[in-house]
């Protein structure tokens, strides 16, 4: 399940509980956002204008946010000597502001693998110091240049960030060229073995990588807009920092008279580390209310179980139950 089970045993249990059956508690992590099945991140690389003109409004339609990885020196360069046109800082602050993400792929696309150090982190902090002034904020992600690393290179681009791309699975181009039934496919295959992918996908019509049809990917896009309720879609940061902060934090469980006290405990850092986590509770008693830190949450009921959003960060959540 891949997180914490907190089972309460009947011999645990206190005697100013016995009005509760307590026995049969349990409450966990969820290992997603709502407690979805799947999650993918889709990522589109280089900064190519289509990724504004044609993914942008399509994302947004369906009320999906992504990932653009950018190369500082290319987009200022106007794409440079590719020929290939690129988007601009101002659509992609206008990203940004609805929810994408705009993050870090080097400064000048100079593969990172066998590189000095001093080289290394020239590459990611020009890239970091230019994205922060156009688009306001600093990357908390990295995409290495050509997907080629090594230990060196991980190490200094994952320092003071949730996540670097360290796994992708490539949606068009011209090598895996993607077609409806690969894409069904692998979607299936993700909700069965309820992993997180991480897509790539560079050109739309033209450029380097390009689909043949388009349409695929958009056709791809609508098919897991229709399981929304199992497919957890956001960008790299959201879910790698969902990921970390989940497999990083512990719920402690105390008991009083009618509550059940949870306190998460988590040594990461609330500055780079932030989001929410999805409790699920099991329980053969109505809950009347959940509250953290004075603050009332919101319950939602889904088969037998009951999911609520906490902050790790903020302490004590209170479960009252129904007399
Ligand atoms: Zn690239």
């Amino acid at each position: 399940m891949g997180c914490i089970t907190v089972l309460f045993l009947l011999g645990f249990v206190n005697t100013c509980l016995s009005n509760i059956p307590m026995n049969d508690v349990e409450i966990w992590i969820a290992d997603y956002k709502d407690d979805k099945q799947c999650a993918i991140s889709y990522t589109f690389d280089d900064g190519l204008l289509e990724h504004y003109t044609l993914v942008y409004p399509q994302l947004e339609k369906l009320g999906f946010k992504a990932t653009f990885w950018i190369c500082g020196k290319i987009i200022e360069s106007k794409g440079g000597t590719t020929g290939i046109p690129r988007m601009t800082w101002d659509q992609m602050k206008e990203m940004a502001r609805n929810g994408h993400e705009i993050s870090n792929h080097g400064w000048s696309h100079l593969v990172l693998r066998n590189k000095e150090e001093s080289t290394i982190r020239t590459e990611i902090a020009l890239n970091d110091s230019i994205i922060t002034t156009k688009i306001g904020k600093r990357p908390l992600t990295f995409c290495y240049p050509g997907n080629f690393v090594d230990e060196r290179a991980i190490r200094i681009a994952s320092r003071g960030r949730v996540g670097t791309r360290l796994k992708q699975y490539a949606i068009g181009g011209e090598k895996s060229q993607s077609t409806q039934e690969g894409l069904n496919n692998w979607l299936d295959e993700l909700l069965r073995t309820k992993q997180w992918a991480v897509t790539m996908t560079h050109g739309i019509t033209y450029g380097y990588d390009h689909f043949i049809e388009p349409s695929v990917l958009w056709n791809h896009l609508e098919q897991v807009k229709s399981k929304q309720d199992s497919v957890w879609v956001d960008t790299f940061q959201s879910i790698a920092t969902y990921v970390k902060v989940r497999e990083n934090t512990i719920l402690d469980i105390q008991k009083s008279d009618l509550d059940l006290c949870i306190i998460p405990r988590t040594s990461l850092d609330d500055k780079i580390y932030r989001t929410n986590l999805t409790l699920v509770v099991k329980v053969n008693k109505k809950i009347a209310h959940i509250v953290q830190n004075g603050k009332k949450i919101m319950m939602k009921k889904r088969k037998d179980v009951i999911l609520f959003d906490i902050n790790p960060y903020e302490g004590e959540i209170l479960i009252t139950f129904q007399e």
